[in-house]
């Protein structure tokens, strides 16, 4: 969308997407949900890091860039519409601000300069088999031994587990408490022994996600992020940030921009007013969605809570992702139908779209499913239980 912005906003996005037009690898495009390819990504973000803009989200005083939430809504969608893939979240947009607002200096003078360069990946160890949506009933047991932990238990649907360094994982401390209470923070070494990572193989055919088993891990206490016992506190923190990153609107725009271009280069869907008004019906929502979204970056400027924005963000994006998703699948007919590389003359949008289709029903699941996500908004807007 083209907003009126300040003289010196225009000339920052003039800045942005100079840059990005000049650095923008050639084919890193957004292609299935989170990029697959380690060394891609890792490139990609190490490049940014020296620029000084990967943790765009971050103020100057940890080693962002200090932007405004306009600055920032401005670089996301330039990066985006340039064809860029999203960033590694769980560093940069989870565990980043977490540290920030809980962490010791010395946890933060360790671990946020090395996101903010890109040298280390983390991945999230929340999810357990039986405590997704119930996460709070988790089983992974970290029981202190002098200066450590050793944690024992398991993690599923660890997204990038086989690629990062570190895991920010809940586990329980205390079994005699309210088992919110009991609930730890801690900051694992992926390279630890007894850390033992198998892959599963997702709907796509990728491989995005993992199971994580610790058998005896040792965690030096100094790992614990607050307080023993915070740690369901530190989770809902950092869950908010989750959400509002997962709406995903820059990249809807850039899919529907992709969309776009194929129905234009195929005039039986460019004359057709069904084909177009699909198009348009998309467009206007997420428009909608856009404007929502800057309502609530309004709000966070101003300082006020997040609340039940996130929650609303989460839905309405991860909806309309996968409806782009299920235009692009419906509308590339047979050119849609090639599976993971199969030879195709169909559009290069279309050949990917079956991929980025399967891959999508995830988003209505990961980061707290939408009926979670239900349950959040009638529980702070109705103040229903
Ligand atoms: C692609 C992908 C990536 C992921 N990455 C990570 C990651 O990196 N780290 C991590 O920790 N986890 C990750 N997850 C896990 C994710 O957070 C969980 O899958 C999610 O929280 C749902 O939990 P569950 O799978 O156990 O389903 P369940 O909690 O068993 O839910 C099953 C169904 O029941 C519904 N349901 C459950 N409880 C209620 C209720 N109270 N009211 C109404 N409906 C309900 C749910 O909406 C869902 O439809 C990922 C998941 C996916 C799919």
């Amino acid at each position: 969308m083209d907003l009126d912005f300040s003289p010196e906003d225009q000339a920052f996005r003039a800045e942005i997407r100079t840059w990005m037009q000049a650095n923008v690898p050639p084919k890193a495009g957004p292609e299935i949900g989170l990029p697959n390819h380690r060394e891609t990504q890792a490139a990609w973000e190490h490049k940014l890091g020296k620029k000084g803009w990967l943790a765009c989200n971050w103020p100057a005083e940890y080693g962002g860039p200090g932007w405004t939430a306009t600055q920032r809504y401005i670089f996301d969608t330039e990066r985006a519409l340039a064809g860029a893939p999203p960033f590694s979240p769980f560093g940069l947009m989870m565990l980043g601000p977490v540290l920030m607002a809980y962490g010791t200096p010395e946890q933060q003078s360790r671990y946020l300069p090395k996101i903010a360069s890109g040298e280390e990946f983390w991945c999230q160890g929340y999810s357990e088999p039986g405590s997704g949506s119930d996460l709070a009933s988790l089983k992974t047991q970290a029981v202190r031994h002098g200066d450590r932990y050793v944690v024992n238990g398991q993690k599923i649907w660890t997204t990038q587990a086989h690629w990062a360094s570190y895991m920010f994982c809940l586990c329980r401390t205390n079994t005699d408490v309210p088992k919110q209470q009991g609930i730890s923070f801690l900051l694992i070494d992926m390279r630890a022994p007894g850390i033992e990572i198998r892959p599963i193989t997702t709907i796509d055919g990728e491989h995005h996600l993992n199971e994580v088993f610790l058998t005896d891990v040792q965690v030096p206490v100094g790992n614990l992020v607050g307080q023993e016992g915070q740690g369901w506190t530190i989770a809902k923190y950092l869950l908010t940030h989750e959400r509002t990153g997962l709406a995903g609107i820059a990249d809807s725009y850039f899919q529907i921009g992709e969309l776009h271009g194929a129905v234009n280069r195929d005039a039986s869907l460019a004359d057709d007013p069904l084909v177009r008004r699909r198009l348009a019906a998309l467009e206007v929502d997420l428009l909608a969605l856009e404007f929502t979204n800057l309502r609530t970056l309004d709000r966070v400027a101003r300082g006020e809570p997040l609340g039940a924005g996130s929650s609303g963000l989460k839905i309405r994006g991860s909806e309309l992702q996968q409806a782009i998703s299920e235009a692009q699948v419906e509308l590339g007919g047979l050119s849609a139908l090639p599976w993971l590389g199969e030879v195709s003359t169909g559009d290069p949008v279309f050949r990917t779209a079956t991929q980025r289709y399967n891959f999508l029903r995830a988003c209505t699941i990961y980061g707290g499913s939408t009926e979670i996500q239900k349950n959040l908004l009638a529980k702070l807007l109705l103040g229903t239980n």
